[in-house]
């Protein structure tokens, strides 16, 4: 990392410490040349798969773009967003792998919004999982009160 101010590439660390829960990691560096400071910071990248190939880091603000969309005129406040993003990020990571296929990152907004509103739920699965009858519907409500009975009974 070359210093800002004269482009030296040499520098020390004189401090470091972790911001969001150890996700990141801020270092303030001292140019070796100039002695002036700065900081740089270090951030492990979960990266998602888009369908064309292309990459881009895991955003959990995309997160809850995508479901406030399909939460529109549902009873669901922004903190229940935020909670959705953080369990979909939090699953993600427990994966284990550092590159994640885009339908995966779905595929795990599906659970904890079924839990937060059924008709979101639904919204979000139809435009994800692209439905394209009333058929796709009736099934996918099936299974929602299937799993509604199992949660119940249990
Ligand atoms: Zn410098």
């Amino acid at each position: 990392m070359r210093c800002p101010f004269c482009r030296h590439s040499d520098s020390r660390v004189v401090d470091s410490r972790e911001v969001d829960e150890g996700q990141v990691i801020r270092r303030r560096r001292s140019c070796s040349n100039c002695g002036r400071r700065f900081t740089t910071v270090e951030e492990a990248v979960l990266a998602v798969v888009k369908r064309s190939g292309v990459t881009e880091p895991f955003s959990r603000d995309k997160v809850v773009r995508g479901v406030a969309r399909a939460c529109q005129g549902r009873p669901v406040d922004e903190d229940a967003l935020q909670q959705l993003a953080h369990r979909v990020e939090e699953s993600i990571r427990s994966t284990g792998c550092a590159e994640i296929p885009s339908h995966e990152v779905g595929l795990a907004i599906l659970g904890p919004l079924r839990e937060l509103d059924e008709v979101a739920y639904l919204r979000f699965a139809s435009v994800y999982r692209s439905f394209t009858s009333v058929e796709d519907f009736e099934k996918e409500i099936a299974d929602l009160r299937a799993a509604i009975r199992d949660k119940e009974s249990s």
